[in-house]
């Protein structure tokens, strides 16, 4: 089953997530892994060269709407120096290990 586990459920809605690093105060709102939103398929990456974590697009299922040229490029730079989220959460900026803000998905705040 598709939706078996709540978690892919969650990510699927295309919520972003408030991460923050407790070492250093660097902070991302991001969907914290591989997502899919209604045109874009996105996965959460880590941009060498911004020292960001973003998340990067990976893939669509309207490919009209999306040039294969914008697929698997940093939005902030455009670069493609980028290397997979771990679980572990790294922060981009010292080494630390990110937290996931516990109230949830940003886009409930306000
Ligand atoms: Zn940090
Ligand atoms: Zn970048």
């Amino acid at each position: 089953m598709r939706h078996g586990a709540g978690r892919v459920l969650l990510l699927c809605m295309g919520s972003l997530y408030a991460f923050c690093c407790p070492g250093c105060g660097y902070s991302a709102e991001v969907s914290g892994g591989a997502d899919c939103g209604f045109v874009a398929q996105t996965e959460t990456m880590i941009c060498t060269t911004c020292r960001e974590v973003v998340d990067v697009t990976v893939g669509t299922r309207i490919p009209a709407l999306i040039s294969t040229d914008e697929l698997n490029q940093c939005p902030e730079c455009e670069g493609n120096d980028l290397t997979p989220w771990d679980e572990s959460r790294p922060c981009p900026r010292c080494k630390g290990t990110m937290e996931v803000n516990p109230t949830g998905p940003t886009t409930l705040w306000d």
